[in-house]
């Protein structure tokens, strides 16, 4: 099988690691030469966009899908005519626009933190008003690691937001108090069954992913239905087909869904080595037509994200049971450039080595 991602970033690295065993090959799209995975397949550096590039990476491939939610829709629609898209090019369009995406997954029966659409001062004080304060107002698209957010806490904080956000579609959201924050990953094969991890618990600082608990503890168990039924019926909705993630908040016992990805996602990369099968293998199966099957966490785990920071490989492995994965990027403030995993026979012993590693993750 030939497999053709958009993006060949860390997630598009993973995914061919993932891959190469079941005979995958991978080619990648991506206007950035020599990116991360380009050591895992053949890169075509090209823009999406461009019919040319498509055709160089798209001619001969048996599969096609994407590590990231911003590639043009039009793009992955344009793929079609070289190969079938996992998923279908409409989960890209539900969840590029964080103001479509919040109706969509309303829809499906997911709660989310209040919103309204923001397309002026006006609009903004409007909102304000409704949604109170303290308030997050965010741009609609290309949002993404804490990117295009200004946290309103007094009503004087309005016209600053405004000054450096506007000049495009904005949203306002009410700013959740959340006890936790929690994301649940799942995979739906081509013909339609449906397996989820369990729930993972998430810290972020300035909004970039930090640390990821793998199982998450103390998520109600009717949050966790509310969860997987809602899921569901997005991927139901969608005939999707691959790896779906879901980001919540919880607050005593109700669960706000923040965003969803269609794709893999950073609280998941602790499955390559505490679950059964890894969430980039789960996707590889799906898009290729194999049983993805249940999903379980067989090593309790602890990932750490090793942002703008690269410590020394030996320092991380002689902490028993930790695994470094480095993407090969050049080392820049705020840059995702690798992940630290401990999978340990208990959480308790995951958590005692995450400390000893957290400083080393800038922790
Ligand atoms: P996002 O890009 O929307 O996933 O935001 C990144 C992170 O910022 C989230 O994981 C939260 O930690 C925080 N955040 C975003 N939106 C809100 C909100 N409405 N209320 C509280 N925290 C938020």
């Amino acid at each position: 099988m030939r497999i053709g991602i958009l993006g060949a970033g860390q997630l598009g690295r993973m995914l061919a690691l993932a891959g190469i065993p079941l005979e995958c090959e991978f080619r990648f799209l991506d206007p950035v030469p020599n990116s991360p995975a380009s050591v895992a397949g053949v890169q075509t550096a090209g823009d999406y966009m461009d019919a040319e590039a498509q055709k160089r990476f798209a001619e001969g491939c048996d599969a096609i899908t994407w590590e990231f939610e911003n590639v043009p829709v039009e793009a992955a629609r344009a793929l079609q005519k070289y190969a079938p898209v996992y998923p279908a090019p409409e989960a890209l369009e539900a969840s590029q626009d964080r103001w479509t995406e919040k109706n969509f997954l309303q829809s499906q029966g997911l709660s989310t933190p209040r919103f309204a659409a923001v397309n002026s001062l006006d609009d903004l004080r409007q909102a304000l008003r409704e949604i109170g304060l303290p308030s997050v107002l965010k741009t609609r698209r290309m949002g993404y690691d804490g990117r295009g957010q200004r946290v309103l806490r007094c009503e004087e904080d309005a016209a600053a937001a405004w000054e450096q956000l506007q000049g495009s579609p904005l949203i306002l959201e009410e700013f959740v108090k959340f006890d936790r924050e929690v994301s649940l990953i799942c995979a739906r094969e081509r013909g339609g069954r449906v397996f989820f991890y369990p729930f993972v618990e998430n810290l972020h600082r300035e909004g970039i992913l930090r640390r990821t608990i793998a199982p998450a503890l103390h998520v109600p168990e009717g949050c966790m239905q509310a969860a997987r039924q809602g899921a569901e019926s997005i991927m139901q909705h969608l005939n999707y087909t691959g790896v779906l993630s879901i980001e919540f908040f919880l607050q005593g016992a109700n669960l706000l869904a923040n965003e969803m990805a269609p794709r893999v996602h950073n609280s998941g990369h602790w499955s390559i080595e505490g679950a059964n099968v890894s969430q980039f293998e789960a996707h590889i199966r799906a898009i290729t037509g194999l049983p993805v099957g249940e999903l379980r966490v067989e090593h309790p785990s602890v990932m750490l994200n090793l942002i703008g920071i690269k410590p020394a490989a030996a320092q991380v492995l002689q902490v028993p049971c930790a695994h470094l994965h480095l993407y090969g990027k050049q080392e820049r403030p705020g840059r995702k450039l690798g992940h630290i995993t401990i999978a340990a026979g208990s959480l308790e012993e995951a958590e005692a080595a995450a400390r000893i590693l957290e400083p080393l993750a800038g922790l």
